[in-house]
């Protein structure tokens, strides 16, 4: 990990030609910084340049996934938003399930505003444990407030990947790594989630929310 200061932090929001030199550092935080830096990145921060300034400029725009937080096509992040609440917020007979906790994972209160506001929407999980796991307390009790809102999701069927998952929702342990190198450079915390809950996130409010599921095999 060659990240080091706080003052680097602040170079990276600095504007795209700072983004783009983070490309040598190899940095396994890159991209949360880069997220970061896109709230005050510069017009020219296209998304060419953000799979450059991520070091992965072979990976497409479906597998990068935040590239929804930058420009494209001189769009923003706040306006998509705008856009997506506008939608959830006309369509309220409509359940809409929101990929990756609606780009909020690192900002629960703004997403808690969200289901407060709109009952049909809802989130799920995939490619945000991350977030989670570096504020487990605070997340725990926004499961616990929101159980019946948030699905269990991924990207992709990577069963190896599972138990990193199973162990920051179901147990209290500390300081752990987290198998994905891009997404994060710290550690994982566990959040302690109870039973209940637990049985909400992996099956139960899928069973309610998505019609035709088998309703056979899962405990109670
Ligand atoms: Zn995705």
């Amino acid at each position: 990990m060659t990240y080091s200061s706080q003052s680097d932090v602040q170079i990276a929001a600095g504007g795209s030609a700072n983004l783009v030199s983070l490309t040598d550092q190899e940095n396994s935080g890159v991209i949360d910084l880069v997220v970061l830096a896109k709230f005050q990145a510069k017009a020219d921060s296209t998304i060419d340049g953000y799979l450059r300034a991520t070091g992965a400029p072979s990976r497409t725009v479906e597998d990068i996934g935040v590239v929804f937080i930058g420009e494209w096509e001189g769009v923003r992040f706040e306006e998509l938003m705008a856009e997506r609440d506008r939608m959830v917020k006309k369509h309220p007979k409509t359940k809409f399930i929101l990929a990756h906790m609606g780009w909020h994972a690192n900002n629960l209160a703004r997403l808690g505003k969200m289901f407060d506001e709109m009952p049909n929407a809802y989130a799920e999980v995939g490619a945000i444990l991350y977030d989670l796991g570096r504020q487990p307390r605070f997340a725990r009790e926004f499961f616990i407030k929101y159980q019946d809102r948030i699905l269990f999701g991924k990207d992709s069927f990577q069963p190896d990947e599972y138990p990193y998952y199973w162990r920051v929702f179901e147990t209290a342990d500390e300081y752990f790594d987290y198998y994905r190198d891009y997404h994060a450079f710290w550690k994982l915390y566990g959040m302690d989630l109870p039973d209940d809950v637990l049985k909400k996130l992996y099956y139960k409010n899928a069973l309610k929310l998505v019609p035709g599921l088998p309703k056979t095999g899962f405990p109670n």
